[in-house]
């Protein structure tokens, strides 16, 4: 399996720390608003990175934080009048609802940066022990660039280019510090902002250290796949790996990965332009297996462009895909069991080529784009080479190829089946009969049923209501 790694600009085979073990760390979202649609796409892709892991057989240790301390929390909070923590919680829950549309896997850990501040004043401190920290006059703590040999290997600059050319490095505020390439690791409070207690002031992290203490806890000094937005490159992911090589002594992650950005219309997403949509914006539009379906119809290094035209070009892609599953379903309907033929079985050797194209795509640095073609040949197997002459394993066997590869990309194929309105009238009908005749067994028996299918009943004077819960 080869993984293209941002350290080393090139596809490297993918062999992992421990054997059959997985340690990943994404960076996750600033909590102070609804996710966009652009903040999906990472979640998008490594969750299929991951899926395809466990598919393969990895146990993945998957850790993806939420920035719950950030300026943009804070400014929130100060608009509705509300502590910060009102705000972080509101969208993490927000955030989380929208992941399950999307149906990226629960990560094993989501820490909180608030939750974590003991860590960080431990890294911190050793970054102070070991002069790669100092303390400002007016209580800043800043990393100390120039002290790191590394710095600038991931994101292949040049210390002294940056220096030069990035004197935008230097944020309003920040005149403490020595040299413009240091970075923030504690800044003291300002007034009505959430703060905590340290030996340097009273104050809060920068952003860069909670991944470096939260990718140490939960996943230890070496991890194997760190991954994010390609903008997250620089200074990010840069000065994650500065803080933790230099707490550590040992390489942080193995690989680093990025995803490139998702754009509107051929645009930069940006609300005053006025083309930015939140992911709950869009799944008013549309299914969000529809969505998660387009985020992965491009390799996850190209830039993709969001637009009502290939979005629906997805659709359809897609409802090829559920019809041919329905297809296979009606075939084997109240279907008897006759022996797997000999034709059938060459049949499902050339089907198991379209496996082996997925496979051989995700394999090259999860070619989701590829994959999902292998995915279309099959289906157009299927549509070609199944009919009522074929046998219930024959037919099983090729649906649960589909639902499988499927599956590793996170699309469910198979539709709910969710009953229709007359079946549940129908039941309806038949528990109150059942109550006519005192049989209250198969009444409560029913109302069970259609709970479990999501149908609740109300029995009122004008006779019996039901609906959706
Ligand atoms: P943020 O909350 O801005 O830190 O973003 C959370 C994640 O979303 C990071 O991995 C970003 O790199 C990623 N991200 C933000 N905007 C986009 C975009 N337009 N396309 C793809 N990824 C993005
Ligand atoms: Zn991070």
């Amino acid at each position: 399996m080869k993984i293209y790694n941002t350290l080393s600009k090139s596809k490297e085979e993918f062999l992992p720390l421990e054997e059959g073990k997985v340690k990943m760390y994404v960076c996750g979202p600033t909590v102070y608003n609804f996710i966009h649609i652009g903040n999906a796409r990472p979640m998008i892709v490594f969750d299929t990175v991951r899926r395809y892991l466990e598919y393969k057989g990895f146990e993945v240790n998957y850790v993806s934080n939420f920035t719950d301390v950030d300026d943009k929390i804070i400014k929130k909070a100060l608009e509705e009048g509300v502590d910060s923590s009102v705000i972080s919680k509101r969208y993490i829950e927000e955030c989380k609802k929208d992941m399950e549309g999307l149906n990226v896997k629960p990560a094993t850990k989501n820490p909180l940066a608030t939750e974590e501040i003991d860590g960080m004043l431990e890294m911190i401190q050793t970054l102070m022990d070991t002069g790669h920290a100092y303390k400002a006059v007016d209580g800043t703590v800043y990393f100390k660039t120039r002290s790191f040999p590394g710095y600038g290997k991931l994101s292949h600059k040049k210390l002294d280019d940056l220096q030069a050319g990035h004197r935008e490095i230097k944020v309003v505020g920040e005149e403490t510090k020595e040299d413009d390439l240091d970075f923030v690791l504690w800044k003291p409070k300002k007034e009505g902002e959430p703060y905590w207690d340290s030996k340097w002031c009273k104050g809060r992290p920068g952003w860069h250290i909670e991944c470096s203490v939260m990718a140490k806890k939960y996943l230890g000094e070496q991890i194997d796949i760190h991954a994010g937005g390609e903008d997250l490159i620089f200074p990010h992911h840069e000065n994650e790996i500065a803080q933790s090589e230099a707490t550590n002594g040992k390489e942080f992650a193995k690989y680093w990965m990025h995803n490139a950005f998702l754009n509107i219309d051929n645009k930069k997403m940006s609300k005053s332009a006025g083309n930015f949509f939140t992911v709950r914006e869009i799944s008013e539009k549309y299914d969000l297996q529809v969505i998660r379906f387009f985020m992965l119809s491009a390799h996850y290094r190209s830039p993709l462009n969001f637009s009502a035209e290939l979005v629906e070009a997805s659709k359809n892609g897609l409802e090829r895909i559920l019809t041919a599953v329905d297809h296979l379903n009606h075939l084997l309907e109240g279907k008897e069991e006759p022996e797997i033929t000999e034709k059938e079985k060459e049949l499902l050797v050339s089907a198991k080529e379209y496996g082996s194209k997925f496979e051989m795509a995700m394999e090259d640095d999860f070619n989701t784009a590829d994959a999902i073609s292998a995915v279309f040949e099959l289906v157009k197997f299927i549509n070609t080479n199944s009919d009522g002459g074929n046998s219930v394993f024959y037919l099983q066997k090729l649906k649960a190829m589909l639902l499988q590869y499927c599956d590793i990309l996170g699309i469910i194929a198979e539709r709910e089946k969710g009953l229709l309105a007359e079946d549940v009238e129908a039941l309806i009908a038949e528990r109150q009969q059942a109550r006519k005749e005192k049989n209250f067994a198969r009444a409560d028996e029913i109302r069970k049923e259609l709970l479990e299918q999501g149908i609740v009943l109300e029995d009122t004077r004008e006779g019996v209501k039901w609906k959706r819960a």
